[in-house]
């Protein structure tokens, strides 16, 4: 008799804690997409030395000028980075210029209650300090096949400004690999088209991201991919449409 009570309080006991570590679990401690992920050791680690960093409370800075740290026809004739135009390559009348960007976004980014259209003009910044274009040109109409035939290996062009920005995934950022490419203004993370581990992720959501790991994050985080379509049947495939994820930070010039 002494021996089933004690059985009974122990597996009172036993349920009790199981009752405890459930709850405690459904408690609103997340991991993943309310965006307790830190992304500060990510942004440190990963951008390359030509992005000065800085952290300020819950924001990180991140300054650069804006110009490729690889080959394009854009460089213009005589540079130590240029390449010819590949064939069907039309160059349009632009060139690399040097800028002053500085983009702010959080350190632990979280997903925005209504969310905010992209719209022209930078969306993010690569890990080179390229800025990072949505899926729209001037007069804020999607890429078309004129505009597309401007885009050099990388995907990208310049624009008004000599602002040179990509819009697709290309030889040097990322393309049909896992390759981290940057990061958009709400601070979270745009990976090429594919996740860790080689497979192509078949639950993105409407803004072409989702959560998960990385090889960057263990901790499962909202992440974007760049499209994984052809755009217009080209050799390019759209880094990011849609909406963001978060709220955006600033982006100046
Ligand atoms: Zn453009
Ligand atoms: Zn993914």
């Amino acid at each position: 008799m002494k021996n089933i009570k004690t059985i009974f309080a122990l597996s009172t006991v036993i349920a009790f804690g199981i009752f405890i570590s459930c709850s405690s679990s459904s408690n609103p401690t997340p991991t993943t997409a309310s965006g307790s992920v830190s992304i500060t050791n990510v942004v440190q680690s990963k951008y390359k030395s030509a992005v000065t960093i800085s952290t300020s409370g819950n924001s990180i800075v991140l300054k650069s000028n804006g110009t490729p740290d690889h080959v394009s026809p854009y460089w213009g004739v005589g540079n130590s980075l240029y390449e010819p135009p590949f064939t069907g390559q039309n160059l349009n009348p632009g060139i690399i210029g040097t800028q002053n960007y500085s983009m702010t976004i959080p350190t632990n980014p979280v997903e925005a209650t209504t969310k905010e259209a992209t719209a022209l003009g930078p969306i993010g910044m690569a890990l080179n300090g390229v800025a990072i274009y949505n899926d729209r040109e001037g007069g804020n109409v999607p890429v078309d096949s004129n505009v597309l035939s401007s885009f050099d290996r990388a995907g990208a062009h310049p624009g008004p400004g000599n602002t040179y920005h990509y819009h697709c995934s290309g030889d040097f950022t990322g393309n049909d690999n896992a390759n981290l490419i940057g990061f958009l203004r709400d601070g979270f993370p745009i990976y090429a088209r594919k996740d860790n581990g080689g497979t192509y992720p078949a639950d993105l959501d409407a803004n072409g991201g989702h959560v998960g790991t990385t090889a960057d994050f263990s901790t499962p985080i909202y992440h974007y991919h760049a499209s994984n379509t052809a755009y217009l049947g080209s050799r390019f495939y759209i880094l990011k449409s849609g909406s963001y994820h978060g709220t955006k930070g600033t982006f100046t010039f």
